[in-house]
C-alpha cells in the first residue's frame, strides 16, 4: 500500500475533485500517487504535499480497441454510404491509388492519427494493419499497442505457409522498449478461407501471450453470404477473381460459423457484431469473446446501429473502438462513448466507461498494465476538466469530451501536468 512517508522519495500525488479508478466507484475529492511511472496508491481525503488539479476528473487513459492507423490518409476520401458494399467499393478504389504502403503520405497520416488519439485521451490501441508499417510508428511515438497483422485470403492455397510467412514478418519487426505487441488476425468470415482461419488459430494457440481479432457480423451482406453463399459479397469475390466453387456456405450465422471452426474464445475480439441476434450474443458470452463496438463507423458505412443494449443485457464483454479515419471523423474515443450513450440510454455511463478502459485493455492482453487506477499498473492517466456543475461525473464523461478538455498526467510524452491548466 501507499504510505505517506513515500511522498519524500519520488512519489508524486495528484488531488482532484473526482478520481475514477474504474474497478471501484468514483471517488469524490480523491488522490492518486505515482511512483516511477506506476500507480502507487489511490484514495480520498487530505493529502499534504499533493498537486491539486482542482475541478477535474482523473481517469485511466482510454483504450481504442479497434482502429486501422495505416488508413488515416483516407480521412475525408471515402464518403459515407447507405450500403456497405458501396463503402467497400469506394475504399478499395481509394487504396489502389496508393500502392506503396510506405508512401510518405500514408506514414505521415498514421503518425498524425497516433497523436490525435493521444490528444483525445487514448493510451492504448488495438491497431489492425495489413502491412505492419504502423509498428515502428507506434514505437517511435511510445503509444502502447496490440497490432493485429491482418491476413486476407478467401482462396488461399497454402494457409499454413501464409501464416509461417506472416510470422516471419512479425519476427522481423523486432522488439523495443515501447510496449507494442504484434499478433495475427483474420479479416472477416467472407474474406478468409476456413483453412486460413484454422492456421491462424493454430498460430494463436502456439503463442499464449497473443490475442486475435476478426470483423464479425458487420453487414447484412455478410449475413446472407455466410448463410446462403449468395448476394453482393459473392459478386465482389467473383469480381476480384477469388471466388471458388470449393467454398460451401456454412448455412449459419457468422458467430456460429467461427465458433464451429473453433476460432472464437476469450482471446479473440469480435469487432462490430451489428447483425448479432440473441443466440449469437449468448454464444459470445459463453465463449468469453469480447465484442468491440464501433457505432460511429457502423452508421457511416451503412450497416445500421449496433444492438449495444443487448450486448450488455446478455452479459457480453464489450469494448469500444473508433475504426479507421476512412469511416469516422476523428479518433476521439470520448466521441465513440457519446454515440454509444445515445444509442443505449439504458446502459449506465459506468458500464460504458468500463468498456472503454478496463474491458478493452483486458481484451488486448494489457489488463495488468492498463485500464484502471490500481496499484502497480502503469500511470497512464488523464484529467478531464469538469464544468462548475457536474453532479454526475460519469454521465458527463460520456456526453462528448473534446481534446482541449483533456490533459495527461505524469509520465506521458506530453510531460507532467501543469496544475494551472485546470483552474478556471
Ligand atoms: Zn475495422
Amino acid at each position: 500500500m501507499f504510505r505517506r512517508s513515500d511522498i519524500r522519495v519520488a512519489v508524486i500525488v495528484y488531488r482532484a475533485d473526482w478520481v475514477l479508478p474504474i474497478d471501484t466507484p468514483p471517488i469524490r475529492d480523491g488522490w492518486v500517487a505515482i511512483e516511477r511511472g506506476c500507480i502507487a496508491g489511490v484514495g480520498s481525503g487530505q493529502t499534504p504535499g499533493a498537486i491539486d488539479l482542482g475541478r477535474v476528473a482523473i481517469l485511466p487513459a482510454l483504450v481504442n480497441a479497434h482502429t486501422h492507423l495505416e488508413l488515416s490518409y483516407l480521412r475525408g476520401r471515402v464518403p459515407a454510404a447507405d450500403r456497405f458494399l458501396d463503402w467497400i467499393g469506394a475504399i478499395m478504389a481509394a487504396r489502389r491509388q496508393f500502392s506503396d504502403p510506405r508512401d510518405p503520405a500514408i506514414l505521415q497520416a498514421a503518425r498524425a492519427g497516433i497523436e490525435e488519439a493521444r490528444a483525445s485521451g487514448t493510451g492504448l490501441v488495438g491497431d489492425v494493419s495489413n502491412t505492419l508499417v504502423t509498428v515502428p510508428l507506434l514505437r517511435d511515438a511510445a503509444m502502447a499497442a496490440r497490432v493485429f497483422y491482418e491476413l486476407i485470403g478467401f482462396n488461399a492455397d497454402d494457409p499454413a505457409g501464409r501464416v509461417l510467412e506472416a510470422r516471419g514478418h512479425i519476427d522481423r519487426t523486432g522488439a523495443s522498449e515501447a510496449d507494442v505487441r504484434v499478433a495475427l488476425a483474420p479479416h472477416a468470415p467472407y474474406s478468409v478461407s476456413p483453412g486460413l482461419f484454422s492456421a491462424i488459430r493454430e498460430d494463436l494457440d502456439a503463442h499464449p501471450g497473443d490475442v486475435s481479432s476478426v470483423h464479425l457480423g458487420e453487414s447484412l451482406e455478410e449475413v446472407e453470404f455466410i448463410d446462403r453463399g449468395t448476394g453482393g459479397w459473392r459478386d465482389v469475390l467473383t469480381g476480384l477473381g477469388v471466388w471458388t466453387e470449393a467454398w460451401r456456405a456454412p448455412g449459419a450465422s457468422s458467430v456460429q460459423y467461427l465458433a464451429d471452426l473453433g476460432f472464437l474464445d476469450s482471446r479473440v475480439l469480435a469487432v462490430h457484431a451489428v447483425q448479432c441476434d440473441g443466440d449469437d450474443l449468448s454464444r459470445l458470452r459463453t465463449l468469453g469473446t469480447t465484442v468491440v463496438s464501433c457505432p460511429r463507423s457502423n452508421r457511416y458505412v451503412g450497416v445500421g446501429d449496433p444492438p449495444i443494449e443487448a450486448f450488455y443485457a446478455m452479459g457480453v464483454s464489450v469494448a469500444f473502438g473508433t475504426d479507421s479515419l476512412a469511416s469516422v471523423q476523428d479518433l476521439n474515443m470520448f466521441g465513440e462513448l457519446a454515440a454509444a450513450r445515445r444509442l443505449a440510454p439504458r446502459v449506465s455511463p459506468r458500464h460504458l466507461l468500463e468498456s472503454a478502459t478496463r474491458s478493452g485493455a483486458r481484451a488486448l492482453g494489457f489488463g495488468k498494465q492498463f485500464g484502471s487506477i490500481e496499484e502497480g499498473k502503469q500511470a497512464a492517466l488523464i484529467a478531464v476538466r469538469l464544468p462548475e456543475r457536474a453532479d454526475d461525473v460519469e454521465e458527463y464523461l460520456v456526453s462528448g469530451i473534446t481534446p482541449e478538455m483533456i490533459q495527461w498526467i505524469g509520465p506521458s510524452p506530453g510531460g507532467p501536468l501543469a496544475p494551472s491548466h485546470h483552474r478556471t
